[in-house]
């Protein structure tokens, strides 16, 4: 059976540039956003597997801030050098690798404390591309691949930046599909790496996280095309959403038991459902990274709640203190919806965030309480009466 149907969307011109950085360079520092999903880690270690097999092997992975324990089994996970926990090693291998490639990133401010020193290179990378020095001079070199809307999207057409794609590791998956499979780019540059079964387990679990397991952003004929070939090394597909989904913790459940019974309010006239969680409840619950993913899911299988906020306090990081005007705590903020209604201009214009039309994110600075308060205050204004 053949399934290699898989069409060029990595244009000839980001053929040539991702192929031109990852040659000429030696030392490599892959870059994830802060508090990373399954699709930031899996297309992030993906990419590490891929350059592994081309014969790299000063390869370093970084991620801002910690990742969920539903995701802690990933294989290369253990070789992660997270900021948090170790901030000179993350520091020095971002600042002197010779390439950067950001994976399910494309704002160099989205890492956390390391968003001065990405924000550098995205800067040295602006000056080289302008000045047409070659990309790869003195630690100037970038490679992104990401799917969020961004400015990299209309600006650097190089650059693997699709909106369009459901998730940053179906980019990464089609990178090294068409680099080893594309007879010319292979020959040319010798690109023979293989996609090994550790690669297809990354990509497959970020695909499956970013679309929740294949029910939205999921109705590209071609994703499944990616599926099969992926299947086809060996991966067990069922066996990959057991670790992911099946994993929860007792306190886990009985928080999502607590947010829904007695924390969700309903907007009916405005199809809204909104949930906050302030420290004290995290803190009776117990609740880990990764504890509250998928609570803003929820309320939208409620019938006729079309829009969906999730707002939990978070402390405020240090390299965040000179903005937050004095506030001891701040929000970060989950939206979803559901069909034509955007709710990235909401999270864009009032709570310092972005993201895709049905799912972004921001944050305010101030408690939950006050966050909500300024939310229903807004609500009218960017939610829909039908
Ligand atoms: P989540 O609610 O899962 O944290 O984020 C959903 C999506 O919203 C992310 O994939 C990302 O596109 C976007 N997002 C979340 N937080 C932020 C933020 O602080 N700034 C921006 N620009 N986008 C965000
Ligand atoms: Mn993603």
């Amino acid at each position: 059976m053949n399934y290699t149907t898989i069409s060029d969307k990595i244009t000839p011109l980001q053929l040539e540039f991702a192929a031109r950085c990852i040659s000429d360079a030696q030392s490599i520092a892959i870059i994830t956003h802060q508090n990373p999903d399954g699709d930031a880690l899996g297309s992030s270690l993906a990419m590490r597997h891929f350059l592994l097999s081309l014969g790299k092997t000063n390869v370093t992975n970084i991620v801002p801030t910690s990742f969920p324990d539903f995701l802690a089994w990933l294989p290369g996970v253990d070789s992660v050098i997270q900021y948090e926990q170790n901030p000179d090693a993350a520091t020095s291998a971002l600042r002197n690798a010779d390439l950067v490639i950001c994976t399910d990133l494309a704002e160099p401010t989205r890492v956390a404390a390391l968003s001065p020193i990405l924000t550098e290179r995205f800067n040295r990378y602006a000056a080289s591309r302008d000045s047409r020095d070659s990309v790869s001079s003195a630690n100037s070199a970038l490679l992104i691949l990401d799917h969020h809307l961004s400015k990299v999207c209309n600006e650097y057409p190089e650059q693997i930046a699709y909106p369009d794609s459901a998730s940053a590791s179906e980019l990464v998956f089609r990178l090294a599909y068409q680099l080893t499979q594309t007879q010319n780019v292979r020959e040319d540059r010798g690109f023979v790496g293989v996609l090994s079964e550790d690669f297809a387990t990354c990509i497959y679990t970020g695909m499956m996280t970013d679309t929740g397991n294949f029910s939205y952003n999921s109705c590209h004929p071609e994703m499944y095309n990616i599926v099969a070939i992926l299947l086809t090394t060996g991966i067990n597909k069922d066996a990959i959403y057991d670790r992911v989904f099946n994993a929860w913790s007792a306190e886990r459940m009985q928080l999502v038991g607590y947010c829904l019974y007695h924390k969700m309010k309903l907007f009916p006239e405005y199809h809204t459902a909104l949930i906050t969680l302030n420290r004290r409840e995290m803190y009776r619950f117990n609740a880990k990274s990764g504890d509250m993913e998928g609570i803003v899911n929820m309320p939208l299988q409620i019938k006729d709640i079309y829009y969906s906020i999730f707002m939990r306090e978070d402390k405020i990081p240090p390299h965040q203190i000179p903005d937050a005007n004095g506030a001891k705590v701040k929000a970060k903020i989950s939206f979803r919806s559901q069909g034509d209604r955007p709710v990235n201009i909401l999270a864009r214009e009032v709570f310092r965030g972005g993201g895709h039309m049905n799912a972004s994110g921001g944050e305010f600075f101030g408690n939950v309480d006050d966050a909500a308060k300024k939310f229903i205050e807004v609500m009218p204004q960017y939610m829909q009466k039908q």
